[in-house]
């Protein structure tokens, strides 16, 4: 019997709390894990810092969040019962609605017993001997496992700025990222909002029919194509669902962004101006993130995607009345799409309405948070209450919260102070049996996560399987073949326009952050078939091992 056999109770939790593997996070790629782990007859033992399931979806409450991808397609594949029978109300859902059907999913396959809530891990420690992970947690206890998985999401660390007199602020503070459990209500106040990326577009034209007042403090301008959320029809859905067996396995293995939609043959530049503004216009009326896919250059060619921004921005002109409160909100510090693009409902027509005021701090900085306002260089404007729209530590911020020590002690913080290294996004050499799902180096939040995730999961459940049958207990990247992929990504990223925006896919906007294009760009379809080549060799390019058996904890 193999050292791992014997930590594996059958799917029971071992008395002497030794699990096969711990899973950090139940959103959707920890609450995944932790069923194919079971489907393997694996021990496993899921901490969540959160009351319930759901990840980002039980953060993100802030008003008007919703999804950026359609749910038909944002949404679980593995069983196809599930997506036959769960109903969709939106193109895009409500966050409630997504944090539903999270509570089903876990309803379903009975994940809660194994999800141990408002519990952090707070380290992480290798055992070189054992080839086991000692995990402590925030309840004081301390387990053993096999293998850890990080399903901490990547934009899970909300990110508070460092502004003076933040603190001493008198009126209620949120951030889009951390919103309270119960309803807020804007009505009668003077609101503003801090920040203009996908959470603030969103955020800004439901807070504003509340508020007698919503000033929006804008540093850099976004570009946003509107999301055309309605109702889906029954019809709608069942159309999808006949469907679903090519809609999944085009996102799956075609498609670059894991997202069901034709794919573009021509560049921008191959069409004349009237032919290119009316595929804009064709794609502007559809809404929704597939407008960069009119054209196949758009990532890449500076003059191709220029004309997708000039596009977007005669669209702001159009919509914004005041000339220059439109010309504040056209974004022209970066390409098209190189940070991500935003979608929103009725964002830019938000600025139209006589209580709401764009504050351009590129121009005239916030220089501190008085009790009772907001004062730049300029002037004080006086609120009741600040929404701080102002992001995530991305992809790495949930990750250095906790102290994982691999081989010899090295701390994974240590080893990814000049930015994050791995092998295919899944494991960082020196830290054997760690794996990260949909982590840097991975195509991750350049895609349908849940498509990301689901890849990852099944690719990680299938090795640990491999490893058991053949008596194998640990599993580490080859430092060279990490090497390789580090730079096979950085190769790729530096071949689009993405690297000229300062964006949090580069660390940007975290002060003193490494900045290195942390995801994988190469494509979702592209990316799938490389991993699978490497399991096919093997586990190409990662040390296996076998171990002494692991000794079970002292009960
Ligand atoms: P974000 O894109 O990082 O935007 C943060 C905003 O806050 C930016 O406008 C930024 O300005 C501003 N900001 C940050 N620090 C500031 C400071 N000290 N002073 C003034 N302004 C400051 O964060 P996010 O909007 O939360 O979105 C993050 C990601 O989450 C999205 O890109 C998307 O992937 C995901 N998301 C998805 C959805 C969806 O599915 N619909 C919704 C929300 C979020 P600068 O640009 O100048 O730094």
């Amino acid at each position: 019997m193999s050292a791992f056999q014997s930590v594996s109770g059958k799917g029971q939790p071992a008395a002497t709390e030794a699990y096969d593997v711990v899973v950090v996070g139940a959103g959707f790629a920890g609450m995944y894990m932790l069923h194919r782990l079971r489907g393997q007859g694996l021990s496993a033992r899921v901490y969540e810092q959160g009351g319930d399931v759901g990840g980002t979806w039980y953060w993100n409450r802030y008003p008007g969040a919703r999804c950026d991808v359609e749910s038909m397609q944002y949404s679980y594949s593995f069983d196809d019962e599930l997506q036959q029978e769960w109903d969709w109300s939106e193109r895009y859902a409500p966050q409630p609605e997504i944090l539903k059907y999270a509570g089903h999913v876990a309803d379903r396959y009975q994940l809660r017993s194994d999800i141990q809530f408002n519990t952090r891990v707070d380290r992480a420690v290798f055992d070189d001997n054992a080839k086991s992970w000692s995990v402590a947690t925030s309840d004081g206890k301390t387990v053993t496992a096999r293998y850890v998985a990080l399903a901490t999401g990547c934009l899970s660390n909300a990110r508070v700025p460092d502004i003076k007199g933040l603190a001493g602020f008198k009126g209620k503070v949120y951030h889009t990222g951390h919103w309270p459990h119960e309803p807020v209500d804007f009505t009668g106040q003077r609101v503003a909002v801090i920040g203009t990326g996908s959470s603030g577009i969103q955020a800004v034209p439901v807070i504003a029919e509340q508020a007698s007042h919503l000033t929006v403090f804008q540093r850099t301008a976004n570009f946003s194509i509107p999301a055309r959320n309605a109702a889906l029809t029954a019809e709608e859905r069942e159309a999808f669902r006949k469907k679903y067996p090519e809609i999944r396995r085009f996102a799956r293995e075609e498609a670059r962004n894991g997202i069901y939609t034709e794919l573009p043959d021509r560049g921008a530049l191959d069409d004349g101006d009237n032919e290119r503004r009316a595929k804009y216009e064709a794609r502007w009326n559809r809404g929704g993130l597939t407008f960069m896919a009119a054209y196949n250059n758009l990532a890449l060619d500076k003059a191709a995607n220029d004309t997708a921004a000039d596009f977007v921005r005669d669209k702001i002109a159009e919509i914004v009345e005041d000339p220059q409160t439109a010309k504040l909100l056209q974004p022209n510090n970066h390409p098209i799409g190189s940070k991500r693009i935003c979608i929103d409902t009725d964002y830019f027509a938000t600025f139209n309405r006589p209580n709401v005021t764009l504050a351009d701090i590129k121009s005239d900085p916030i220089q501190e948070i008085l009790p009772h306002a907001v004062r730049t260089a300029g002037r004080e404007i006086e609120v009741d209450a600040l929404v701080l729209a102002t992001g995530f530590d991305a992809m790495t911020g949930s990750v250095a919260k906790i102290d994982i020590r691999g081989r010899h002690g090295q701390t994974l913080n240590q080893k990814w102070a000049e930015g994050p290294r791995t092998y295919l996004g899944l494991m960082s050499a020196g830290f054997p049996n760690l794996f990260i799902i949909t982590g840097p180096g991975s195509p991750s939040v350049l895609s349908n996560m849940i498509v990301s995730i689901e890849q990852h999961v099944d690719w990680i459940t299938d090795c640990i399987a491999w490893m058991r049958d053949r008596g194998l207990d640990s599993m580490e990247a080859k430092q060279d073949a990490e090497d390789k992929w580090v730079s096979h990504v950085n190769e790729v990223a530096q071949g689009t326009l993405y690297p000229q925006a300062n964006s949090w896919y580069m660390g940007a906007n975290i002060p003193g952050k490494p900045q290195i294009f942390m995801p994988y760009i190469g494509g979702v379809g592209v990316y799938r078939q490389i991993c699978n080549d490497v399991a096919a060799k093997g586990y190409e390019g990662f040390n296996m091992e076998a171990a002494e058996p692991l000794k079970r904890a002292a009960s």
